[in-house]
């Protein structure tokens, strides 16, 4: 990875305490347009040159958003399922004591892999300042994932992608990866705005009804017997979700779902992607050559860090659900006006180095640089 462009990286701190062993790191990539905000991921293999590479990717998704906050990311190398929910505490608190001295102006902390509203409340509790980061729990000031802030978001963005090519969501066909807190928001609202979800995937497989799923019947089947293939269909491989027969397509939960293998048999004309990284560019290229209209991952699945910045505010629910649905709209609407043959993904890039490029040149700080 190059390690410096003309936007960071403005501070990578590699942090140890002698007494829990805490191992971590910290990595704020750009400031100009606000604190850097970013998760606290714990996982065992976390290197530095990851974590660089994730502000880095929150500098454009939180710029994109339109968000006055910059980009950062952390992470403490441990395996919490080998750690006392006591030794997880310790880690979190030596972590935070690390890192105080950034927080809030350059620093605001979230939640990541492995890393919940109870460590969040741990940082907070440790820095003093329910500032400190966001995904706290709803009885101290947050507004939890679990309203849907995502999934809104992803749904949104579709709706907007087909009312640019004039057309609407009634009856439109979607198939959706994953059944976790992105992918059931996701079709709530799909479904609530008109279209037909047809297929839905979990880790068990892909369940396919030519007629509509529905959503209060799925989440029932989820419930009740632990998987959506439970429902009245066709049972299918999770692949085959992919290759279906629909107007949308939504990978929802694992990275690299459409490669040179299958990216041929996809049939969908959008695809919203409310995973991380779902599909690599040199795939999308090849989808955007045959007219695919792709929302690419930082754009559609910015719900979350909406809402986030939405706790910084304390906001309520409601007003977070409008917030994230003007920004989703307003920005994925100036990405498809500004995109060339399709490219969307380059496009919502360059809007995102704009808005930070007027920032750093406000500040007196652009064309100083060293790279
Ligand atoms: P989740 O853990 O709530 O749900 C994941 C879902 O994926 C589950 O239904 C699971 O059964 C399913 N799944 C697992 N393996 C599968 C497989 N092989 N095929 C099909 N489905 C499979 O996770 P989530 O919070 O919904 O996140 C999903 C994705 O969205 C992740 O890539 C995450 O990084 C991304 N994301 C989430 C948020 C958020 O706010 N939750 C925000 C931005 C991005």
């Amino acid at each position: 990875m190059k390690k410096e462009d003309e936007f960071g990286f403005e501070r990578v701190l590699e942090v140890y305490d002698q007494k829990t062993g805490m191992q971590g790191v910290c990595v704020i990539h750009n400031t100009a347009r606000g604190p850097g905000k970013g998760g606290i991921r714990m996982v065992p293999d976390v290197t530095t040159a990851e974590v660089m590479g994730l502000a880095r990717a929150m500098s454009w998704k939180n710029a994109m958003a339109d968000l006055p906050f910059g980009g950062a990311k952390s992470g403490i190398k441990a395996d919490p399922r080998k750690l006392t929910p006591e030794q997880k505490e310790g880690l979190m608190r030596a972590f935070a004591g690390k890192v105080r001295e950034f927080i809030p102006g350059l620093y605001i902390a979230g939640p990541d892999m492995n890393t919940t509203e109870k460590e969040m409340a741990q940082f907070a509790d440790e820095i003093g300042s329910p500032m400190a980061c966001t995904g706290k729990p709803s009885n101290i000031g947050g507004l939890p994932h679990e309203l849907g802030s995502t999934g809104f978001g992803v749904a949104t963005a579709t709706k907007v992608a087909v009312e640019h090519q004039g057309k609407s969501l009634d009856g439109m066909t979607v198939a959706i990866e994953g059944f976790g807190n992105v992918g059931t928001f996701t079709m709530k609202f799909l479904e609530e705005w008109g279209a037909k979800v047809v297929a839905l995937s979990d880790s068990k497989g892909t369940i396919y009804n030519k007629d509509g799923l529905k959503y209060e019947t799925m989440m029932k089947a989820k419930s009740e017997k632990g998987t959506v293939t439970a429902a009245h269909g066709e049972k299918l491989d999770a692949a085959k979700l992919f290759e279906l027969p629909v107007d949308i397509l939504v990978p929802g939960a694992r990275p690299d779902v459409i490669t040179h293998a299958n990216v041929g048999n996809v049939k969908a004309k959008i695809i919203t992607e409310a995973a991380n990284l779902p599909i690599k560019y040199d795939v999308e290229q090849i989808l955007m050559k045959k007219n695919v209209v792709i929302l690419p991952d930082f754009v559609a699945n910015a719900g979350g860090v909406i809402s986030s910045y939405c706790e910084t505010m304390s906001w309520n629910e409601k007003k977070m659900f409008e917030v994230v649905e003007e920004k989703l709209r307003t920005n994925t609407k100036i990405m498809l006006e500004r995109a060339k043959e399709n490219d969307t993904r380059a496009a919502a890039l360059v809007i995102a180095k704009e808005r930070i490029k007027e920032a750093m040149e406000k500040k007196g700080e652009w064309g100083k640089q060293y790279v």
